[in-house]
């Protein structure tokens, strides 16, 4: 069964199509509505705007240059897929490409989901990794879960565990194979919500890792993160993917419920669906003031070390992740 919010926001860019209605390239009968142009597309018109878009995202933000190492995070879902999909399209001739698949170990989910992400390495012939949070850490996501309800504390969502610990294992597997960039298929609906959901937080740390570059201090110990989606809406991706034929796993994680960020989607796609275009502008606000905020005294007296206990990059003496673990043991 496909994720429904994943199939309301498809339905959102073909239910405003009538029959007659014209690609703005071909004249042929247009099968996407882009209501923020408004702009309505053929399926091939549709498809070449989306590379277009991958590729000058790419470009406008120099995210990769020839002959570096790209390591992909991979999920089997449609993001991180079409990242895959486009990187291994356009620059397997240039650069050497390897696919990270993290398994968190969320049963009758992420193993569903690594089957399409092994498939598609295999028919593209990317070689992959696959690393196991059970294997990492001792514990598997669901154990994680189990744990968490069971304790007599509120620990925050499963997400916040998930997202933690999932960040410090690519950014470690990312070191040992010697990736230049990991490149990851975070879309424009997710920068989004984390702008928003930081900015209300007041986390001005997490706010700065948003954007198509993360990684807001240049650390040895930090692969830099690229988002060569990051322009993308969710549903675009999705219909893209399905146009070109990717096979991804459509479910929604059986906690995603609990995500915080599920609050900001809701309040995103409303004011998207009353005001098109509200999403780009967000976006390109969010990209005039970081710069001004990066050079602001406040964040240059931030310093990124090295965790005591796992070597990690991180603001404090000890990481989130290994804050987590030690909690997690504790339980
Ligand atoms: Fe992990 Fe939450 Fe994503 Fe599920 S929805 S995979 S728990 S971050």
């Amino acid at each position: 069964m496909g994720c429904e919010v994943m199939q309301e926001a498809l339905q959102e860019i073909k239910k405003g199509i009538r029959k007659g209605d014209k690609c703005l390239k071909c004249n042929r009968q247009a099968k996407v509505l882009l209501p923020y142009g408004p702009q309505k597309f053929c399926e091939k018109h549709f498809i070449e705007l989306i590379e277009k878009r991958f590729r000058n995202t790419v470009r406008r933000y120099k995210l990769i240059k020839p002959n570096e190492k790209l390591v992909v995070a991979v999920s089997g879902g449609k993001d991180s897929l079409t990242a895959l999909y486009l990187t291994q399209k356009f620059f397997r001739k240039t650069n050497s490409i390897v696919a990270l698949l993290i398994d968190e170990g969320i049963r009758g989910y992420r193993d569903k989901a690594l089957k399409f992400a092994i498939k598609n390495c295999n028919a593209w012939d990317i070689p992959y990794k696959l690393v196991k949070f059970k294997d990492e850490f001792g514990f598997s996501m669901s154990q994680i879960y189990r744990k968490m309800q069971k304790a007599k504390q509120n620990l925050g969502s499963a997400c916040a565990f998930c997202g933690t610990l999932r960040r410090t294992l690519i950014n470690k597997y990312s070191k040992r194979l010697k990736a230049d960039k990991l490149i990851t298929g975070h879309n424009l609906d997710d920068e989004l919500q984390s702008i928003l959901m930081n900015a209300c937080d007041n986390d001005l740390v997490r706010f700065l890792r948003c954007g198509p570059v993360s990684g807001v201090k240049s650390f040895t110990q930090f692969v830099q993160r690229i988002k060569p989606l990051c322009e993308i809406p969710e549903n675009e991706i999705m219909l893209y993917a399905d146009y070109v034929g990717i096979e991804y796993y459509s479910a929604c994680c059986p906690f995603r419920s609990e995500a915080k960020r599920n609050a900001y989607r809701k309040v995103l796609n409303s004011l998207e669906r009353a005001y098109p275009g509200t999403k780009f502008s967000l976006w390109n606000f969010f990209l005039q003031v970081k710069p001004m905020l990066l050079e602001s005294k406040q964040f240059k007296m931030l310093e990124l070390k090295e965790c005591k206990l796992c070597s990690e990059p991180t603001v404090s003496e000890i990481c989130d992740a290994c804050k987590k673990l030690k909690l997690l043991r504790k339980l």
